[in-house]
């Protein structure tokens, strides 16, 4: 079989620094994915963030520069992968109002990262359209570029297979072979539970570690981590299931030998939590203050981040508007070509 080149999107909403979540849950496998790929593009979702943030402009505004630092920090390389504004590329809209068609509310509204969502911001009978809609825009976000591959947290898988039914759909309703299937990466952190151990670290549930935490702030979080409630004395036995301090050393200590020991011991009894959570507060603190370093650096100079995007725009609107010739052919609305 003839192997797919890869074209790679990813991208990020404006709505917040990224965390540690992010890190293990994407931008590891951007930053391998853009040495594989024939072409990467990275994207600040900001159309997709005012979907739930309609009334703050200001700070999906100002967390656009902060999404695109991050990624930079961690090594996602501007001269491998382009570096684009949803909003500034026109051409995805018109692709997401194109894409309304092939897809019903009833397929928005079951889809269990919609549903998840939904509950999670509390928007009760006031869900905004596009919010409901999202999907739809990512379908379009995903497809302008005929983009392939996906690397993605495991909570948006759901809506990859919706993006993958809309490009059956078109390509079957107007039988063209334009967008081929879409395959999700996700690696093998693929869900990142919270400091509170909620199920996911999400900037919008206020409980994450971010890559630009200061030392003090990486401690002070990792000190109120949850652990075992009925671990009040050293003496107790502790339980590691559910554990927060326990999934993050899996998770970011590299001395698996030494986890697995510290583990026997706190289900016996005799260790307490200050001892977990010091080793965790270094092993986290090595990761993050490297690339907390590149970052205070690169902020320095925000003309050049802004340098990076202008020129990734420029770059996402050719291939765009390579597309949407082809898009429009196929709904028949190249009335003047
Ligand atoms: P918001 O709360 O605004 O939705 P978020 O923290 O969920 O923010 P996104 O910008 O929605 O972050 O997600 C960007 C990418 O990071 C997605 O691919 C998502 O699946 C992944 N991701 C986000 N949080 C985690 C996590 N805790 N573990 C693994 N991957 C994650
Ligand atoms: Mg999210």
């Amino acid at each position: 079989m003839e192997k797919r080149e890869k074209i790679v999107l990813t991208g990020d909403r404006p709505t917040g620094k990224l965390h540690l979540g992010h890190f293990v849950g994407s931008i590891k496998n951007r930053v391998k994915l853009q040495d594989e790929a024939s072409k990467c593009f990275y994207m600040v979702a900001d159309i997709q963030a005012l979907t739930d943030n309609a009334d703050n402009p200001e700070k999906v505004r100002n967390n656009v520069i902060e999404v695109v630092l991050d990624n930079l920090a961690c090594g996602v390389d501007p001269k491998k992968t382009t570096f684009f504004i949803q909003s500034q590329v026109p051409e995805i809209a018109e692709l997401t109002i194109l894409f309304m068609n092939l897809v019903t509310l009833q397929q928005l509204s079951h889809n269990p990262t919609i549903k998840t969502e939904l509950k999670e911001r509390g928007f009760g009978e006031s869900t905004p359209f596009g919010f409901l809609a999202y999907p739809v825009s990512q379908a379009a976000d995903i497809l302008f570029c005929k983009a392939n591959t996906v690397p993605v947290g495991i909570d948006q898988l759901p809506v990859l297979e919706q993006a993958n039914e809309i490009l059956k759909k078109f390509n079957a309703t107007y039988n063209v072979n334009l967008f081929s299937k879409i395959t999700g990466v996700v690696s093998d952190i693929p869900r990142l539970v919270g400091i509170d151990g909620g199920a996911k670290m999400s900037k919008s549930l206020g409980n994450c570690i971010y890559l630009s935490d200061s030392d003090v702030e990486i401690e002070k979080k990792v000190m109120q981590a949850y652990t075992d409630p009925g671990h009040i004395h050293v003496e107790d036995k502790g339980r590691v299931d559910g554990n927060v301090v326990f999934t993050y050393l899996d998770d970011f200590d590299e001395d698996k030998k030494g986890v697995e020991e510290l583990k026997a011991q706190y289900q016996k009894g005799g260790l307490g939590d200050i001892v977990l959570k010091k080793r965790l507060t270094k092993v986290l603190i090595d990761l993050i203050s490297p690339i907390r370093a590149r970052r205070e650096e690169l902020a320095k100079d925000p003309k050049s981040i802004m340098k990076i995007l202008e020129s990734g725009i420029e770059n996402a609107r050719k291939e765009a508007r390579k597309t949407m010739i082809e898009v429009r052919k196929a709904l028949k609305i190249d009335y003047f070509s």
